[in-house]
């Protein structure tokens, strides 16, 4: 039975360029999950957008002179460019500018609402008269009322560490001072402003019972940043609601000019996007697959993963955001509970009459399985930032290095346990020594060696006179199916990956002990029978690399013979909502083989049969010169875009 699995990553906000620690510390690790289960035959539905609201993005562009939806649009294309690029293949990355965001976001709300989980509260905020608009947390700055340092934010001191009351801000002045005019004399002053409260005291119990429920298979850096936090802490009441105009709308009457807040909005992201691939229509892909059309409007596919307790859902993002996903978001989803369908769209039948939830009961939605949280990545022992152009950015990199090789050293140096650090001098050596000189040169030496000496086909050899040695190395690459997947499915990629590179050393020793380029000359037939289980263990590799490796894997399938490949394709499509236009970059699978729904199972060992025609191989990876090394410490700091 093929499990259901979501794949959710934290969106990106529309106010920065994507660089390497972005790219380890949540997509990649999610598109490796991804990929895995569908080399599985699961039903894999990834999804992720652009976090297009909020106050950086505001900031981003008042800083560059331009209209707001101008600027997210431009980081949004970027970010797609890049995930393409790398191959992180969301079947939906979407943004949270779009119509159907807004009526999921507000539905939610409502459901909290009714529920009786949000209350009202009055306080005092910061006022532009000159602007006629409140400001924001971040953007007020004055000294601190407690440690006397003159930079702080309104709503917390970046020196002592403390959370600040905006009112209590000494010398408050607008932070894009230069942008609005009160910085030019005028005065900032406090006004009262009314705003809608999340009540996660409430929801305290149901969040530490769901937390305790999953202790045991999440890391323990994650436990430690939310159960535990809240255990001696508790949950606090959070306001939901700010007063802006760039945002979603509070979806009552006589709350004009107030927006759901980013942080309770871009959560449920992971909802609307599911949502929104729902809906797209899928008439394009099933044109070119000639395949009918008769079964969609999949309006209602988003329940097989969402009204699914059986489904799995795993949510990939930074340190930062633990918080938002392992307590914030399932008060949501709990809180919301059944009245957020009723809100939203009462589910419809099933086209397959196989509804996901039984008659007359409501649809309760389903919570996060795991949240394996990164740490940061570093660049050369200092903290990457924007501000400072310190950082290996995504688009540049890919400017100079294959996706496999960059995708190679940032799983190697994944900050799964604690912070890592990308270094130029260990991304060469582990690019020479590990990836081109124990994986790369095996395959292609047994390939262009099998290539040359038996005319482009696989040794037509008796699988039954195979030697001791041979069943031997097939059967320790057969067991690393069980021990890579062990590793895959705990969400531990380095270790994965490592026990991947191990199989591959063993082939290493194992033509090392038969030496099939000397055999050859003695005894041909002998030599066959190691290039045959030396080109069946590649091929087994080939799968076990795949979802790290997926652009040299798909090469090396095909140099192996098979003519239909291991994934499907990405693609970037224009959406036309309510509100204008938006790029999504989407992810069209292979079509479906066998039985009705079932997904051809590509994970299990290499059945490579004797004498199938090969094809001509070349080389998967190449070998960097310690001068890259020099090279790329000097840009740092200097890139343009
Ligand atoms: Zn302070």
């Amino acid at each position: 039975m093929p499990e259901n699995i979501l794949i959710a990553i934290a969106w990106p906000y529309a106010n920065a360029e994507i660089h390497v620690g972005n790219i380890t510390g949540s997509h990649l690790p999610g598109d490796i999950v991804a990929r895995y289960h569908r080399l599985k035959g699961n039903k894999v539905l990834m999804v992720s957008g652009t976090d297009s609201h909020g106050t950086p993005v505001t900031i981003a562009a008042d800083r560059e002179g331009k209209p707001v939806e101008e600027v997210y649009k431009k980081y949004h294309d970027g970010f797609i460019e890049v995930f393409k690029g790398y191959g992180i293949t969301y079947d939906l990355f979407t943004t949270t500018h779009t119509e159907n965001h807004f009526k999921v976001s507000q539905a939610m709300f409502l459901a909290l609402k009714q529920n009786g989980f949000l209350f009202t509260q009055k306080s005092m905020q910061w006022y532009s008269p000159s602007s006629g608009r409140f400001l924001p947390d971040r953007y007020v700055e004055g000294t601190c009322y407690i440690c006397g340092f003159e930079g702080a934010r309104s709503d917390q001191c970046d020196n002592c560490g403390n959370v600040l009351e905006p009112e209590k801000l000494i010398n408050p002045r607008s932070k894009e001072g230069d942008v609005l005019s009160e910085s030019k004399g005028g005065a900032l002053e406090l006004r009262e402003t009314e705003h809608f409260y999340l009540d996660l005291s409430k929801l305290e119990p149901d969040v530490k019972q769901f937390l305790r429920e999953r202790a045991e298979h999440m890391r323990d850096t994650v436990i430690g940043e939310s159960l535990r936090k809240i255990e001696s802490e508790g949950l606090k009441p959070r306001s939901i609601t700010r007063d802006l105009d760039w945002g979603i709308p509070v979806p009552l009457e006589g709350w004009e000019g107030k927006c759901l807040y980013v942080w309770i909005e871009a959560v449920v992201g992971y909802l609307s996007a599911a949502i929104e691939w729902s809906q797209l229509s899928d008439v394009k892909a099933r044109a070119e697959r000639s395949e009918p059309d008769s079964e969609r409007s999949r309006s209602d596919a988003w329940l097989e993963w969402w009204a699914n307790p059986a489904s799995k859902h795993f949510y990939f993002q930074g340190k930062d955001n633990i918080f938002f996903h392992t307590s914030m978001w399932p008060a949501e989803l709990m809180g919301a509970g059944e009245q957020f369908a009723e809100i939203f769209a009462p589910p419809q039948p099933s086209p397959h009459g196989k509804a996901p939830s039984p008659e007359g009961e409501g649809v309760k939605l389903t919570l996060p399985y795991d949240v394996p949280a990164n740490q940061f990545m570093n660049l050369e022992g200092q903290k990457i930032s924007g501000s400072r152009n310190w950082g290996v950015w995504g688009r540049d990199a890919l400017t100079r290095y294959d996706p496999d090789a960059l995708r190679y050293y940032l799983t190697v140096n994944m900050p799964e346990a604690k912070d890592s650090d990308w270094n130029w001098a260990e991304f060469v050596a582990r690019n020479n020594n590990e990836l081109v000189a124990t994986w790369g040169n095996l395959a292609n030496r047994v390939l262009a060696f099998c290539y040359k000496n038996w005319e482009g086909y696989v040794p037509s050899v008796d699988i039954n006179t195979l030697r001791p040695a041979d069943l031997d190395l097939l059967a320790v690459i057969e067991n690393g199916f069980k021990s890579v997947s062990a590793e895959l499915e705990a969400v531990r990629l380095r270790s994965a990956l490592g026990e991947a590179m191990k199989l591959a050393t063993a082939v290493n020793q194992y033509l090392d002990q038969t030496s099939p380029w000397s055999e050859i000359k003695k005894d041909k037939a002998e030599a066959a029978k190691t290039i045959y289980t030396a080109l069946r263990a590649i091929d087994s590799l080939k799968v076990l690399f795949a979802p790290f490796l997926p652009f040299t894997s798909e090469k090396l399938h095909q140099y192996l013979g098979y003519d239909t490949p291991l994934f499907g394709e990405q693609y970037i499509e224009e959406v036309e909502d309510s509100l204008g236009t938006h790029n999504v970059l989407r992810y069209r699978p292979l079509a479906l083989s066998g039985t009705e729904g079932q997904a051809e199972v590509a994970w299990k060992p290499s059945e490579l049969k004797p004498g199938t025609k090969l094809n001509q191989p070349s080389p998967l990876f190449k070998k960097l010169e310690e001068s890259v090394v020099e090279e790329e410490r000097a840009r740092l700091g200097k890139w343009k875009k």
